[in-house]
């Protein structure tokens, strides 16, 4: 069978990512707090953790499109640092770009497009500039390249480019953001919001795999249903 992100899976996914997102709070904290002001992995748990609370009371909607645009308002309007408005603003360009039914690889990797895109026009950052589009570039690529094997392959390939690209910002001098006011002292450390977005692609990838089952853990956990 096909795998396909339909409304189940695209929640599973924003459980699995809040999820991940808070085992990984202090680590993400301690990236930021040598570039940046050590609120990155703070910020992502208060914004993933409202949007737990909007899928928990049923109210984030009901097809992929409809609950990856409310997560997206949600972050914006709770998340103070700049990585609310840019993970806000690329999930919300996401679910724009699904709309209401169940979406392939095809689909997904032109509403990975769209969020990068959403990112960029907001953040302005280039490839290079250590932030986390770094990260996101070479995971669309890889998800388009690897499309036509089907979502769990393009997935993962994706997982493993943003793996890559987060790591290839240690050496980088930033050019965006906080870490940019540190200039070359910005250097030899991991980009924060490129670590967070390896997180998304990570998730995604466990989300979409045909044998992956969502795994009851009562309230706050993935959801059989949606
Ligand atoms: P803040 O910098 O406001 O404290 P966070 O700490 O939550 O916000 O997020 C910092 C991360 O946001 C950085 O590591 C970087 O990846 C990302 N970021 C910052 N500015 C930009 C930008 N202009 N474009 C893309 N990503 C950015
Ligand atoms: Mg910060």
């Amino acid at each position: 069978m096909d795998a396909v992100l339909d409304t189940a899976r695209t929640e599973a996914w924003l459980r699995a990512l809040a999820a991940a997102v808070t085992a990984h709070e202090a680590e993400l904290t301690a990236l930021d707090a040598a570039i940046g002001d050590g609120d990155h992995g703070s910020n992502l748990r208060r914004g993933f953790t409202a949007v737990l609370a909007a899928l928990d009371a049923g109210a984030a909607g009901d097809s992929p499109g409809a609950l990856l645009a409310t997560a997206g308002r949600t972050l914006i309007s709770t998340v103070g640092g700049a990585s609310g408005p840019l993970y806000g603003s690329a999930l919300r360009a996401a679910g724009k770009s699904l709309g209401g039914t169940a979406a392939g690889p095809a689909e997904v990797a032109g509403a990975l497009d769209a969020a990068l895109a959403a990112v960029q026009g907001l953040g302005g950052a280039q490839p290079g500039d250590k932030t986390m589009v770094d990260a996101f570039v070479p995971a669309a690529e890889a998800f388009r390249a690897a499309a036509g094997d089907g979502l769990p392959a393009a997935a993962q390939a994706a997982a493993a480019a943003a793996e890559q690209g987060a790591r290839s910002t240690v050496p980088l001098v930033a050019r965006k953001g906080r870490a940019s006011y540190l200039g070359p002292r910005s250097a030899g450390h991991l980009d924060p919001g490129a670590a967070s977005t390896a997180l998304l692609f990570a998730t995604l990838a466990e989300t979409v795999d045909p044998e992956w089952t969502p795994v009851p853990t009562g309230d706050g956990g993935a959801r059989r249903d949606g």
